[in-house]
């Protein structure tokens, strides 16, 4: 039975947008010279303009970092650096709602999502690590672990405040100060969090943020000031910052693409697997780099799980992210979209079977209904590629050693599932997946203390948890600091 939900429309009136954005540098908002439009991907409709950051912004920018640094931040102690995160953090969740519906609007993902998933998870990562600040020397991170400085951060457009604050809050408990780029569709949320470091009294200087292009992120990661960069996104564009910092001593840390597998055994609990993978692959538009994006089912129960997925997938509402009823928000560009509908048309000519239900797609905005594929095999590129939108690739196994090859094959390696009633199984595979992060019997949960990060393809170090605050600091015991 299908239920039929009167609209329920998040109100947008808590949230005021300036028709145009400048720089936060130095504790100020400083004009831009360039500016581009920054629409919602829901409806095309410009919100706001953005200023285009160049090499002279990330200079004045890196050069306030520097100062903040060694004139106001390395002298607080631990205690002192925690105040401010518990500060930043309070103020968040106290303008929760602005938060959630300025990202809504900004990047297309539904209001459901922002507000009880993005938003909480942004306060809880600058909750844990304000606790971590004064706690470093006793941490295991060596003996007096210092800071590196400025740390420039590049973050993408899926998850634009919730990467800010994997990047800021660990940074500063650390003791480092900040150069962040927002991605160029999705800056908005970081230019609200510039006004929440001026509301929580930040010194000045210690966060900054320059919006831009790629080209703005080309200037943070060749800036000499600038001693390690955190960088979210592409694997195409992680390559080029791991080959533009090769010949220098900056430090880096890239989470980057993948292809997760979630690995269905023939004695998972069939309901519970089915609502997995559908959190796995559509959650967040499926713009998600952990996502289950390939489903590696036994094949004993492959027709089962399908036909119940088929099932399941006709119930998801997809339309205006500001509805509360809304489970899929629209894709975050035009460019997003294009390369979804590219690489699933590639799908159909390597002769897979594709099945959507039937949606009312909007003509306005970017829009693209959640879909599978059947019959899919290990040499199709809807296999091995990232598609980064609502699309599953289904491949079957018979025995336990054939689904570990088929979830490996790819040159990525950042998250997997398993779906097993047996705990021997789930260690087994747990054991054989070449992935940073699995999760057993269910899929996309996201915790401050738990690291984050993957293998081959998929990046470089760790980000949360102990290992991520380890990312910011040189280890005093080996360079042989005081
Ligand atoms: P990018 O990797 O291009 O963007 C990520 C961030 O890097 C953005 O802030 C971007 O700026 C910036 N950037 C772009 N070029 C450079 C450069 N040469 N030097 C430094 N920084 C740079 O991802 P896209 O937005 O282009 O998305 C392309 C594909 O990447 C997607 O289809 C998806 O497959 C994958 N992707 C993966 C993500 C992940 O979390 N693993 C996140 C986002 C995308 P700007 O936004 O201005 O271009």
């Amino acid at each position: 039975m299908t239920f039929e939900y009167a609209p329920a429309p998040e109100s947008r009136s808590i949230v005021s947008i300036k028709p145009k954005y400048g720089h936060f540098i130095n504790g100020s908002f400083v004009a831009g010279k360039k500016h581009f439009p920054t629409i919602n991907p829901a409806t095309e409709e410009i919100l706001s303009h953005i200023a285009l950051g160049g090499v002279s912004d990330i200079d004045k920018a890196v050069m306030a970092a520097q100062k903040a640094y060694t004139k106001t931040w390395s002298k607080l102690s631990g205690k002192e650096r925690g105040k401010y995160l518990y500060r930043i953090a309070r103020i968040l969740q106290e303008r929760a709602r602005e938060f959630a519906v300025l990202e809504t609007l900004d990047n297309g993902k539904p209001i459901r999502e922002t507000r009880d998933i993005d938003i909480p998870l942004v306060a809880a990562h600058f909750f844990y690590h304000a606790g971590w600040a004064d706690k470093l020397d006793y941490a295991g991170l060596g003996h007096n672990p210092k800071a590196y400085g400025v740390a420039g951060q590049i973050i993408p457009w899926n998850f634009p405040l919730l990467m800010l604050a994997w990047k800021v809050a660990p940074a500063l408990a650390t003791g480092n100060t900040v150069v962040l780029k927002p991605a160029e569709t999705t800056s908005l949320t970081a230019l609200l969090f510039a006004e929440v470091c001026q509301q929580a009294e930040l010194p000045d200087g210690v966060v900054n943020i320059v919006t831009g292009d790629g080209s703005t992120g080309s200037a943070i990661v060749n800036h000499s000031g600038i001693h390690k960069i955190a960088f979210t996104g592409s694997t195409e564009v992680g390559k080029k910052i791991a080959r533009a910092i090769a010949s220098t001593d900056k430090k880096a840390t890239l989470e980057l693409g993948g292809k997760g597998a979630n690995v269905v055994f023939d004695d998972a609990p069939v309901d519970e697997t089915v609502e997995g993978i559908v959190n796995g692959i559509f959650f967040n538009q499926g713009h998600v780099c952990c996502a289950g994006s390939r489903l590696i089912v036994q094949e004993s129960i492959a027709e089962e799980i399908i036909e119940k997925l088929k099932v399941r997938m006709a119930k998801i509402r997809v339309g205006d992210p500001l509805d509360k009823n809304t489970d899929l928000g629209a894709i975050n560009s035009k460019e997003q979209l294009v390369k979804i509908k590219e690489l699933s048309a590639i799908g159909d000519a390597e002769g897979a079977e594709r099945w959507s239900p039937q949606c009312n797609l909007s003509d306005k905005g970017f829009w693209f209904a959640p879909t599978i594929f059947t019959g899919v095999t290990q040499a199709n590129r809807i296999a091995q590629e990232e598609i980064f939108g609502p699309v599953l690739s289904v491949l079957t196994f018979r025995t336990p050693q054939e689904a570990m090859d088929k979830a490996n094959n790819t040159p990525f390696g950042l998250s997997a599932g398993i779906w097993s009633e047996k705990g021997s199984r789930i260690f087994w595979a747990s054991q054989h997946l070449k992935a940073g992060v699995i999760w057993a019997n269910t899929f996309n949960k996201f915790d401050p203390a738990s690291p984050f990060g993957g293998y081959k393809e998929s990046g470089w170090g760790r980000e949360g948890g102990k290992h991520g605050l380890a990312a910011y600091l040189k280890n005093g015991k080996e360079t042989g600091a005081k």
